[in-house]
Order: C-alpha cells, then sequence, then structure tokens
C-alpha cells in the first residue's frame, strides 16, 4: 500500500511549470508540487542608490504566503515565520549566482505561495531559479529544492501536508486513516527541505525539523541529490522549450 496521496517513497507530487506571466518583471515563474504553488518575480537587475561602488551585486527575497493559500487563513504580510523564510531562500539561491558580475546592483525576488501543502520554501526555490534565469541573471546552475524526509519509519520525498503532520500514535484513533500505519510505521514526521546544485553535487540548504538517524539522513539525502536531476530536467525542459539557445551546464 503506498502513501496517503497513492505516491511511491521516491516519487515527486507532480510537477507543473509557467514561464513569463508577469509582462513588467524581468522573469517571472510559477513551479508547482502539486497543491502547493508558489509564484517568483524576478525584478533587477538594477542600478542600487547605496551599493554603487559597491564591488558585489545584492540578493534580496520576500517570501510571503497569501492569506487564502492555506485552510486557516494566514494574517496578511510577513511574520516571523515568512522574514526566516526569506532569509533561507536567499541563501539557498546566491551561492548560484555570479554577484561579483554584478557591481553594486541589486535583484529583487519576491516569492508568493499562491497555495500551500507542505514544501512552500522548496517550490519557491524552484520558482525563483527558473524566474532569475529567464531575467537573464549570470548562473552557475539552476538551484533545485526539494524535501525528503522520514514519516514514521519510511524515507519518503516531496513530503505533503499531511505526512508533515503525521504522528502514528493520533492516527490510531481514525478508522479511516489508521491503516497507514502499516505503511508508514510508528513514529513522528523529520521533514528536510534541501537546496541542490546539481551540476556540482553541492548542497546550499539543508534544514531539519525532527529526528533521524546518520544513516537514514544519508539515504535521505542521497534521495535528494539523485532526484534533483531529475526535477532539473524538467526545469531545464520548460525553459528550453521558451528558448532553444540557453545552455546550461552538462551534468
Ligand atoms: N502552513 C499553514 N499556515 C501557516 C504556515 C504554514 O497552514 O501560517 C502550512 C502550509 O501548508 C505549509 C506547511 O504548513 O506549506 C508547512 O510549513 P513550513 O513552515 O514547514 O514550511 P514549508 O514546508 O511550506 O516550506
Amino acid at each position: 500500500m503506498p502513501r496517503f496521496d497513492g505516491r511511491e517513497w521516491n516519487e515527486i507530487r507532480k510537477i507543473s511549470i509557467e514561464l513569463d506571466i508577469v509582462p513588467n518583471a524581468a522573469g517571472s515563474a510559477i513551479f508547482k508540487f502539486g497543491e502547493t504553488w508558489a509564484l517568483a518575480i524576478v525584478d533587477g537587475p538594477k542600478p542600487g542608490k547605496m551599493s554603487a561602488g559597491f564591488e558585489e551585486g545584492l540578493l534580496r527575497v520576500r517570501y510571503d504566503m497569501l492569506p487564502f493559500s492555506v485552510p486557516e487563513r494566514k494574517k496578511p504580510g510577513q511574520g516571523r515565520r515568512e522574514i526566516e523564510l526569506s532569509e533561507i531562500i536567499q541563501r539557498a539561491l546566491k551561492p548560484a549566482i555570479f554577484l561579483d558580475e554584478l557591481h553594486g546592483s541589486i535583484i529583487d525576488v519576491y516569492v508568493q505561495i499562491l497555495n500551500a501543502d507542505a514544501g512552500t520554501r522548496t517550490a519557491g526555490i524552484n520558482a525563483a531559479s527558473l524566474a532569475l534565469a529567464l531575467a537573464g541573471i549570470p548562473m552557475k546552475d539552476l538551484v533545485i529544492a526539494v524535501a525528503v524526509g522520514k514519516v514514521g519509519e519510511r524515507i519518503v520525498i516531496d513530503l505533503n501536508k499531511e505526512e508533515e503532520d503525521y504522528d502514528s500514535e493520533k492516527l490510531k484513533n481514525d478508522p479511516e486513516k489508521s491503516k497507514f500505519i502499516e505503511y508508514y510505521g510508528e513514529g513522528k514526521a523529520t521533514d528536510i527541505p534541501v537546496a541542490i546544485l546539481p551540476s556540482e553535487r553541492k548542497f546550499t540548504i539543508i534544514q531539519l525539523d525532527g529526528e533521524i538517524e546518520r544513516e537514514n539522513l544519508k539515504k535521505a539525502l542521497n534521495l535528494a541529490l539523485e532526484k534533483s536531476i531529475e526535477i532539473r530536467e524538467i526545469m531545464k525542459k520548460a525553459i528550453l522549450n521558451k528558448y532553444e539557445s540557453l545552455k546550461l551546464p552538462r551534468i
């Protein structure tokens, strides 16, 4: 018996991509992992008023979720979580960008979550990566993000909200869902969102919420590396369909 939504342990939710949806922006993209939808918009590079003499360009990220994107309406505007996620997404993207070629310019990336079912930071990073490429920002590679983790005793990829909230003790009292304990096993969930530069097999961020054994962590990270190449192919194809001549490093 497979996962709550019918997937296998190493199966990512359906990916959908839309490119260049905002005419006035330098680059824009929607990236969807199933019901998690992220819109990213890039403004820039543009001259920075205060940073004209700086050697490096400046990358700024603003992440937010729309109030209706979650079942329990979210208060509009950024709170602590959204400010922290903006910083995480900035750190995930920065190592890919040749900021030293962008003397004193500013790149603003706006990540807006349209619909959320867990994994909004990873969908947001992928959307931002696409929007940056479309804006012509010089990059080493696309940054690819995905969550891996342990649900009960099982390693899985791209956790949805139901999996992130997994608790076998609570499910025991649920006549419809208790059968899933047979698949996942006992325990709670550990979510590990990561971002990867696939061409260098480098992680730009690794976050971990929960507990996991060393061996399982290795297995989960290897799964993320392997799948990042698959996700990159899908993203690359979407871009190439738009711009036949765009060159990305071979991996
Ligand atoms: N979420 C929610 N309301 C909030 C914040 C989050 O319902 O105010 C849900 C949403 O589905 C989100 C998930 O909780 O995707 C997990 O949020 P988390 O902070 O772990 O980040 P994410 O997995 O989205 O990167």
